[in-house]
């Protein structure tokens, strides 16, 4: 680990404010604690409010410049941050799985994603398109462009600690803006990694540091972020909490946001599914990264003629999960983020307990031998009501709710009927099935899957999802218009001032 830290001139003690490659220190630290092994990874300073404000002030003073580059200029600049990933993405996504928990491969998946949307970025960078439209005036001519925002605000959570930095900071930076970064304050070493990364293509570039920032902190540090003028959107990643806080702080000033905030995906699997793979994706959905991915499957709608059948398939696949280091790609399951978030696993385990339910795979924590987290769970499954109050909330751990269904239609309405709509998943080999779920009678979430679980997205697709999570959108498809202001322009080549929709107005 030490050779994998000194790779990202990570010491033992860090400056937790940075403006590309100038560091400003403070006395207040986090320290970082691995929830593979509970050891302390490094402490990072917490930034001031002095510091907050230089780092605005750099940030201001460099959006001039970079965004009177063109855009397949700031597109050069991403893809060689791109390649810098690529030499770099099995040191950054071992930092990714130590210090988050995530398996390695899930690690090397997380800095695959940078650089996939690096990628996607650089051609983007020459595809900002707008529309051209025909005027009803004649002899004009009317068409829309698109201009950067200026100063993009990214707050991250820990679960992805640095795919979702990237999928918003590589389409801002093409669009011309600059990026100040508050990654989780629980995950703040893999961000000073990316920024020690990313600090070299501005020096080999000589472009001004305040192009790519991070400042470090709680809360306290998220709000000086939400509440500047000068931020022209903020991008939140987080707990729908979080997000209710942060839109409000935002639309106070009329600034603009993407809310990327808690889902509660469910997976249902029909009659008519293939039950191999519907088993594969209800496991890797329900305890894949410990169950902390925002698309982690946490209710499982079951037909009730297969209902039998694929509960015994479900518990024999989950007697034979290994669960232990993330570090050794043999194990299945790694540790959850911290000890507070087992107290929660714990805590929802024992209100399910209050609850009429079946337990098909009791959840508990554990010990793994010669390793001092107390991280660790094993997933636990169980069957409930499906109006149980509980499968209306997420939590983020590895629980998996299971509900029995008779039509299609049931299944739909208990899979809607939850404040989140961010992913949805139908195992069906039916044509009219599937055709029916992603109709507007179907699912009701941003994201509706056929035939693939609930997690695990393509970075080429708009992300994100509605109601309580949000409804902003990221990464592919035209995400990008996120990051830009539109401007309709209309020119009038001729010697006349015709007014729109004929008004008359003679002097
Ligand atoms: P969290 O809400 O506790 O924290 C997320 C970030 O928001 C942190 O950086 C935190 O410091 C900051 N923050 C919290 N309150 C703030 C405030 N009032 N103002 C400004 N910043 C504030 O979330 P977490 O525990 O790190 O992550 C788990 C949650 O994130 C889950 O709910 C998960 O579903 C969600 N998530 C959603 C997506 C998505 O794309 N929809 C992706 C990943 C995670």
């Amino acid at each position: 680990m030490d050779k994998i830290l000194s790779t990202f001139k990570i010491k033992s003690s860090n400056p937790g404010t940075w403006i590309g490659k100038e560091a400003l220190n403070s006395d207040q630290v986090i320290t970082s604690y691995s929830p593979v092994d509970g050891k302390k990874i490094a402490e990072v300073s917490i930034t001031t409010k002095d510091q907050f404000d230089t780092v605005i002030e750099q940030a201001s003073i460099a959006q001039k410049q970079w965004s009177q580059m063109t855009a397949p200029q700031r597109g050069e600049i991403v893809r060689q941050y791109g390649n810098l990933l690529r030499e770099y993405k099995d040191d950054l996504g071992y930092l990714v799985s130590y210090e988050m928990g995530k398996s390695f491969q899930e690690g090397k998946g997380e800095v695959q994603e940078m650089i996939d949307i690096c990628d996607f970025a650089v051609g983007l960078s020459r595809q900002l398109y707008g529309l051209t439209m025909h005027s009803e005036r004649p002899l004009h001519r009317m068409y829309e462009q698109w201009h950067p925002l200026g100063i993009v605000g990214i707050i991250s959570a820990f679960n992805f600690p640095v795919a979702v930095w990237s999928w918003n900071t590589a389409l801002a930076w093409v669009c011309g803006n600059v990026c100040i970064w508050k990654p989780s304050e629980k995950t703040p070493i893999t961000a000073l990694a990316c920024q020690e990364l990313f600090s070299r293509v501005l020096e080999a570039n000589n472009l001004p540091q305040g192009i790519s920032c991070v400042i470090t902190g709680d809360k306290e540090v998220g709000q000086w972020l939400t509440s500047n003028n000068n931020v022209n959107l903020i991008s939140a990643t987080g707990s729908t909490a979080m997000g209710r806080a942060v839109g409000a702080d935002v639309a106070k000033r009329f600034g603009k946001t993407i809310l990327e905030l808690g889902g509660n995906n469910a997976l249902i699997v029909s009659s008519k599914a293939n039950l191999k793979s519907a088993i594969m994706a209800t496991v890797f959905g329900a305890v894949g990264t410990c169950g902390q991915r925002c698309t982690s499957t946490r209710r499982l709608l079951v037909h009730e003629g297969i209902y039998n059948e694929f509960i015994s398939a479900l518990k024999k696949a989950y007697a034979g999960l290994k669960i232990g280091s993330p570090l050794d790609e043999s194990n299945h399951i790694g540790p959850l983020i911290d000890e507070q978030a087992v107290q929660q696993f714990n805590d929802t385990i024992a209100k399910i307990k209050e609850t009429k339910h079946e337990v098909i795979v009791e959840g508990k924590s554990i010990t793994i031998d010669g390793n001092s987290s107390h991280c660790y769970v094993h997933p636990g499954v169980y069957a409930v009501e499906k109006d149980n109050p509980l499968t209306k909330q997420e939590v983020f751990a590895p629980i998996l709710y299971v509900i029995k269904y008779k039509t299609l239609d049931e299944a739909i309405h208990i899979q809607n009927d939850v404040p989140q709509g961010l992913s949805s998943a139908l195992f069906t080999t039916d044509l009219q099935e599937s055709e029916y779920f992603l109709s507007h009678k179907g699912s009701d979430c941003g994201i509706a899957n056929i035939n693939i679980g609930t997690s695990g997205a393509e970075i080429g697709g708009a992300f994100g999802g509605e109601k309580e999570t949000g409804g902003g959108r990221e990464s592919g498809s035209d995400a990008w218009k996120g990051y830009m202001r539109r401007q309709t322009n209309t020119i009038n080549y001729s010697n006349e001032l015709p007014l729109a929709q004929g008004i008359k107005f003679d002097i």
